[in-house]
């Protein structure tokens, strides 16, 4: 018996566990005085385009940490930890604030493009998260018509009441919804029904190789037609490529995004490039 509660097997799982808790428990202080120091978080902004035209229609923006002693972290390898924790929510506010600051900057311009935020399931179902982005937008002057949220579809969303009367509230306010990364989980097309969005992302798995893949692309055709049909507008994430954005075109997809048309990047280029089209 002895031997096998001290087994090797157990050990190290036991060791990657607490390694695994002590790098949540580090990152999690790491992002509370990050957002003390605010200067180690910093957005960059992805435009999307209208595919038609190739016009900027609007942009996303992207959470940068900046850490002093572990370098550039990506967001995948903090926000699904922060988002375990409570931290998330002043994370994410931090997000619209900033977002806010950068639309009265575009509004000193004259631009009206929207921008859109990501938004994780631990903020939707905290009661207080529609009343916190109001009160900032109406702090800052912001029309709420120039905020989108971007959030991720799971089950977990839709089967908690208080994440749907959040994205009511939020839309509610005039704040548009997304629903991002579609068709890269366990899609329920039943869901699309409920939920309320007016904006679907198809992830880039979707759109990827549809010119060499006939069943992918036979996909892709009738899924942005039935889409459309039921009202939504839709967004192809992770366009790469000329072949794929001419596609996605000839789909009459309404709005790409991706490394073809622009990278993310730093606010100062975003103006920039906004100066330059006009
Ligand atoms: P997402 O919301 O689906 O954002 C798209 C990601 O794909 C971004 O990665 C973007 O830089 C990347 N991307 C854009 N175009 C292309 C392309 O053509 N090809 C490829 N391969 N990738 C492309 P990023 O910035 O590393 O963000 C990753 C994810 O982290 C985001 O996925 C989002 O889920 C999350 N995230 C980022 N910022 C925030 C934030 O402020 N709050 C929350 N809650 N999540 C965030
Ligand atoms: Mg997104
Ligand atoms: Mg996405
Ligand atoms: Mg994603």
């Amino acid at each position: 018996y002895d031997a096998l509660t001290n087994s090797e097997t157990v050990m190290p799982y036991r060791a990657d566990f607490d390694k695994a808790q002590r790098r949540k428990l580090e990152l999690a202080n790491g992002i509370s005085a990050a957002l003390k120091s605010d200067n180690q978080l910093y957005l960059v902004y992805q435009p999307k385009v209208c595919l038609e035209t190739r016009q900027i229609v609007g942009f996303e923006a992207l959470l940068r940490w900046h850490h002093p002693k572990l370098g550039t972290i990506p967001p995948l390898d903090f926000i699904p930890l922060v988002s375990q924790t409570t931290l998330i929510n002043p994370l994410t506010l931090w997000v619209v604030r900033e977002v806010a600051k950068t639309l009265k900057r575009f509004e000193a311009l004259n631009v009206h493009l929207p921008v859109s935020i990501n938004a994780t399931t631990t903020n939707l179902v905290d009661d207080q998260f529609a009343d916190h982005v109001s009160t900032i937008l109406f702090e800052l002057d912001v029309n709420a018509e120039l905020i989108e949220i971007e959030c991720l579809e799971t089950e977990e969303l839709l089967n908690n009441p208080q994440a749907v009367s959040t994205l009511d509230a939020l839309k509610h306010q005039g704040i548009r919804i997304a629903l991002d990364d579609f068709g890269s989980g366990y899609s329920n097309l039943k869901y699309l029904q409920r939920i309320p969005a007016q904006v679907i992302k198809l992830d880039k798995c979707l759109i990827t190789n549809i010119d060499k893949d006939p069943d992918g692309l036979l996909i892709a055709t009738h899924l942005i037609q039935m889409l459309q049909s039921l009202g939504f507008e839709v967004v192809a994430e992770g366009v790469e490529d000329a072949t794929t954005a001419a596609q996605l075109e000839k789909l009459h997809c309404n709005i790409g995004q991706g490394y073809f048309f622009y990278h993310p990047m730093p606010l100062e280029e975003v103006l920039h490039v906004l100066n330059r089209q006009g």
